[in-house]
């Protein structure tokens, strides 16, 4: 491996996160996490940050800077949430409140990260997206078009910033074995089991692999794609 690069990774605490994270640092980048509470995971920098508001998003990116010796180049916008309802029933709120967390907090770290980046003149956006956003899924209209507009945010990225040697991808995760998935009802469970080719969810080191792959030299000419880590469940979507 070359030089070891910064690596910023929001809600690296857990899940999906904590993976993406541990497998940046297994191949030797320095890697920060962003996390709200508590202590860090073992081995990981952490700086605290909640996405939906941007100063602290700047707060966590000075630390990150800080602690791991230069700017980020390498940025996974990871954090997110669910709060699921039919369409009828779900309040202002409810919407808002995702959007504001998945979507717009992913803009307020690209914004941030680029200013480095640019700098740089090299640097790798990646976001966490997930099958939903494209393939849609009742009960979830604050999630999949929070998540669906992480696409049009790294195609517009992709065109303002791919002369400066930055992409933007997207990994669009299906069912992966996280606290996000173990809160829901066994019988959606068993529904996503039948409908998934693969037969089986993914573990959060399957996400990780494809990350790692969007931030390494060999991908360096892939921009603006989104890539399904999903059992073939999205498949054409
Ligand atoms: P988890 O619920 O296990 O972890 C979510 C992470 O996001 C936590 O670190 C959490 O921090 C952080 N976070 C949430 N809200 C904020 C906020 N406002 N500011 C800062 N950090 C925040 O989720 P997963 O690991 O399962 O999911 C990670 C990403 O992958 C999410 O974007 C999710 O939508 C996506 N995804 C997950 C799939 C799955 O099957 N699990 C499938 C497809 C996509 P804290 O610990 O402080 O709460």
């Amino acid at each position: 491996m070359s030089e070891p690069r910064n690596v910023l990774v929001t809600g690296g605490n857990r899940g999906i996160g904590l993976a993406i994270a541990r497998a940046f640092a297994a191949q030797g980048d320095k890697v920060a996490i962003t996390h709200r509470s508590g202590e860090p995971p073992e081995g990981l920098v952490g700086v605290i940050c909640e996405v939906t508001d941007s100063a602290s998003v700047d707060a966590a990116f000075a630390a990150a800077e800080e602690a791991l010796g230069g700017p980020i180049e390498i940025l996974v916008a990871n954090a997110g949430i669910t709060k699921d309802t039919l369409l009828l029933r779900m309040s202002d709120d409810e919407f808002a409140s995702v959007v504001d967390t998945n979507l717009a907090g992913a803009f307020r770290c690209a914004r941030r990260a680029s200013k480095g980046m640019i700098r740089l003149r090299r640097g790798r956006m990646i976001f966490i997206s997930s099958v939903v956003g494209l393939y849609g899924s009742p009960g979830q209209t604050n999630y999949a078009a929070s998540k669906s507009g992480l696409v049009g945010l790294a195609r517009s990225i992709t065109r303002e910033l791919g002369g400066r040697g930055i992409t933007a991808n997207v990994v669009a995760p299906g069912f992966i074995d996280t606290d996000m998935t173990a809160e829901l009802p066994e019988d959606t469970k068993k529904a996503y089991l039948a409908a998934i080719p693969a037969g089986r969810f993914a573990t959060p080191d399957e996400v990780a692999a494809a990350t790692t792959f969007l931030a390494s030299p060999e991908a360096g000419y892939i921009s603006g794609a989104v890539i399904p880590v999903d059992g073939g469940l999205g498949m054409g979507h």
